[in-house]
C-alpha cells in the first residue's frame, strides 16, 4: 500500500522501533519519592510514593488535574522540596547540588522576578548567584531576550510589563546559565494561543538545539503532544503517576501537526487517561 503524499502526512515513528533503539542514559531518577504536607486539617498527601526515569536530552511533559501534584514533583526535582521517603537524584548528584552548579533551569508558575531589577538584569541574575561575569554573557543575555520577544523591554521592571511578558523573562532568566536540566510549571499559562504556539515552537528548537533535558508541567494537551517524548499523566488524592504515554512523532515538529488526525487522536487518549479511563489498547 502507498504513503499518503507526505504533506498530509506529517512523519511518524512506530513506537516500537524506537524501544529496539540502544536506551540513552537516564538524567533524572525519583524513586519512591512522596510527599506530605502537615496542614490545619491533618495530614495532606501531596505525592504518594512516585518513581520517574527521566533519559538524558528527552523531553517529559507532567498533566494532570489541579492539585495532583505537578509542582509538588517538579520542586522536589529542583531540591526546593525534600521528599519524605525515596530519593530524587540528577546525573547521580542532589538536586540542591546540581542546581548550585548552574546546571538547573527553573521556570515555576509565578514568574517570580525581582521587581526593582529590569528585564536585562531579572534574566541576569542567575549569573551573578554563580559568581559568573555579566559582562562576559551580555550578548547571551540580550539573544535570550530577542528570543523571548521583549527586545526594546530590556530596561523595563516587572510591574510594567503584561503577566505573559514576566513570564517570557522567566523562561529567558532558566536559560542563561545553559542549564542541561530544564524544569518549567506552566510557563505558557498567561500567554495567548498565538504567542504560545511559537514559543512551543522556539522551546523544540532550544531543547533539540541544547539536548537540554526538559520536564514541562501544562495544562495544555495539545502543548504535551507537540513537545514531548513521553507523556506523565497524573491523578489526585493522592497524587500519582497514572499512566507514562509516548508520543511518536518525528521531529522536528512543525505547527501543521496541531491539526494532523494523528495529533487529535492522541490528544484525546490522554483526555481519556486524564479522565482516569486508562489504557484503551
Ligand atoms: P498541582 O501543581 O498539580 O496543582 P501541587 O503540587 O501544587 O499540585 O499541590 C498538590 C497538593 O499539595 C495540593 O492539594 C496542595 O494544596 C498541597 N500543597 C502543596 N504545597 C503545600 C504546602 N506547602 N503546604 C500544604 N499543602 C501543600
Ligand atoms: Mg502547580
Amino acid at each position: 500500500m502507498n504513503a499518503l503524499p507526505a504533506r498530509d502526512y506529517p512523519a511518524l515513528e512506530p513506537v516500537d522501533s524506537r524501544e529496539t533503539r540502544p536506551q540513552p542514559p537516564v538524567d533524572l531518577i525519583i524513586d519512591q519519592a512522596g510527599k506530605t504536607f502537615e496542614t490545619a486539617r491533618g495530614p495532606m498527601v501531596a505525592l504518594a510514593p512516585i518513581s520517574l526515569k527521566v533519559a538524558k536530552g528527552s523531553f517529559v511533559a507532567l498533566i494532570g488535574p489541579s492539585g495532583c501534584g505537578k509542582s509538588t514533583l517538579l520542586r522536589m526535582a529542583a531540591g526546593l522540596e525534600q521528599p519524605d521517603n525515596g530519593a530524587v537524584l540528577i546525573r547521580g548528584k542532589h538536586p540542591e547540588q546540581f542546581r548550585r552548579e548552574g546546571e538547573l533551569g527553573i521556570a515555576f508558575q509565578d514568574a517570580a522576578l525581582l521587581p526593582w531589577r529590569s528585564v536585562f538584569r531579572n534574566i541576569a541574575f542567575p549569573l551573578q548567584i554563580l559568581g559568573r561575569s555579566v559582562k562576559a554573557h551580555t550578548d547571551k543575555i540580550h539573544e535570550l531576550i530577542e528570543l523571548v520577544g521583549l527586545k526594546g523591554h530590556e530596561d523595563s521592571l516587572p510591574g510594567q510589563l503584561s503577566g505573559g511578558m514576566r513570564q517570557r523573562v522567566a523562561i529567558a532568566r532558566s536559560l542563561v546559565s545553559d542549564p542541561s536540566v530544564l524544569l518549567l510549571d506552566e510557563p505558557f499559562g498567561a500567554l495567548d494561543q498565538i504567542l504560545r504556539r511559537t514559543m512551543n515552537v522556539e522551546l523544540q528548537r532550544i531543547w533539540a538545539a541544547r539536548q537540554t533535558t526538559t520536564i514541562l508541567v501544562t495544562h495544555g494537551i495539545d502543548e504535551a503532544v507537540f513537545l514531548a517524548d513521553e507523556v506523565v499523566v497524573m491523578q489526585a488524592k493522592p497524587g500519582r503517576i497514572a499512566e507514562i504515554i509516548k508520543i511518536p512523532f518525528a521531529r522536528p515538529r512543525t505547527p501543521e501537526l496541531f491539526s494532523h488526525p494523528h495529533f487529535h487522536a492522541l490528544c484525546d487518549r490522554l483526555m481519556a487517561s486524564l479522565h482516569g479511563e486508562g489504557h484503551t489498547e
